[in-house]
């Protein structure tokens, strides 16, 4: 496909240029005349080209206006136009209507789009370390993570792996703690974990075969009536917010708190080649508002839980926790998915090494903080 194809540069109409000329309705024109310190800084110079458009073809895997996540990345491409002076605009395309939900990785990787909204750890086929960057099983909270990308080397180490694909990621939003899930039965020891089929994916997927569970990968649109027919026991999902709009809690009562996505973050990739191609002011405006995204959705994520989990409670729903010797035999199968893991594949052992660098020494640091609060609070 012809790059031009999907960065496309248009002229844009006659307003252009000239600050305030083309003046619509509620936004007024800046006369820098009347403010003599902006008046100063004249000598530095907006570059963005607003006779130009630049158009970036971004694919998301979750449908149009999916609550957090598709509508983050709306309010993500919107805020792109604003800033950009309408010079950069994100075209969205979310889930199958350009390419398939699960397409987007390869798609933007041979150029077919320019960006993509996903989750890493759907990747993990390519290479098994890509589904360390969404997090482990008793690993980062979001905040964690996000101290590990930006501050703890994970960033470095996400790109280089990333790059051998053409790709470019950054962080595009973040769960924080995942829901253990949705159980038709209660679960009170270990013993009711053996042979339960359950809807879970990723390295939590993983762990959870090894203590005996049967873990299903479904469709979304499949899990609710799966689990009403008995096809499966239980899932797993995200969190309140998201849970209470599947209807999971009149089919299958039992809600868990859990350990297996503690902090999952969510990626907005670039093909390296169409980010290459962007100016630096381009880059910088991309990289502005998709930290803004990545923190957006976060508290959203968390400001949504709160005020479903008090629905989720006026609904007679009942929160448990895993019983100790569950939580015992996922730390042990934790061990043993990772050491599988990193024999198999030198990236995954780098990567690895580096998030349990940076977790050794979180875990102190949040112990003596954070968990001392939240007790005494
Ligand atoms: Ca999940």
């Amino acid at each position: 496909m012809n790059r031009r194809d999907f960065i496309t540069t248009a002229t844009t109409a006659s307003c252009a240029l000239a600050l305030g000329g083309c003046n619509e309705s509620n936004h007024q024109a800046i006369d820098f005349s009347k403010h003599p310190t902006k008046n100063s800084n004249n000598n530095k110079h907006v570059n963005i080209n607003k006779n130009k458009k630049t158009i970036i073809k971004l694919a998301t895997s979750w449908p149009a206006h999916f609550p957090i996540m598709g509508t983050g990345v709306e309010k993500f491409a919107q805020r792109v136009k604003d800033v950009s002076g309408g010079s950069l605009e994100v075209k969205l395309y979310p889930k199958n209507t350009l390419v398939p939900a699960l397409a987007v990785f390869d798609a933007c990787s041979s150029g077919q789009i320019d960006a993509f909204h996903s989750g890493p750890y759907y990747w993990k086929g390519k290479n098994s370390a890509f589904s360390l960057y969404s997090g482990i099983p008793f690993g980062f909270t979001a905040e964690e993570i996000n101290s590990w990308m930006l501050f703890g080397g994970g960033m470095e180490l996400w790109r280089e792996q990333y790059a051998k694909y053409n790709l470019h990621p950054f962080m595009g939003g973040n769960t924080n703690i995942q829901m253990g899930g949705w159980f038709r039965k209660p679960i009170e020891s270990l013993k009711d974990m053996q042979g339960l089929k359950m809807r879970i994916p990723g390295l939590g997927g993983e762990v959870f075969a090894k203590m005996g569970v049967n873990p299903i990968l479904l469709p979304a649109g499949e899990i609710y009536t799966s689990l009403e027919r008995g096809v499966i026991d239980a899932t797993e999902w995200v969190g309140p917010a998201l849970d209470i709009k599947m209807g999971f809690y009149k089919v299958a009562p039992y809600y868990y708190s859990g350990w297996h996505e503690p902090g999952s973050i969510l990626e907005l990739t670039f093909n390296k080649h169409s980010w290459e191609k962007l100016g630096f002011e381009q880059q910088s405006i991309l990289e502005v508002c998709s930290s803004e995204m990545n923190s957006n959705m976060t508290y959203e994520f968390h400001a949504e839980n709160i005020k479903a989990l008090k629905k989720l409670r006026e609904l007679d729903v009942k929160i448990h926790q895993y019983p100790k010797d569950v939580t015992n035999a996922g730390k042990k199968a934790l061990v043993e998915v990772i050491d599988e893991l990193s024999s198999k594949n030198s990236d995954f052992k780098r990567v690895y090494e580096s998030i349990d660098n940076h977790l050794k020494l979180s875990r102190e640091w949040s112990d003596v903080s954070t968990r001392y609060f939240l007790n005494e609070r």
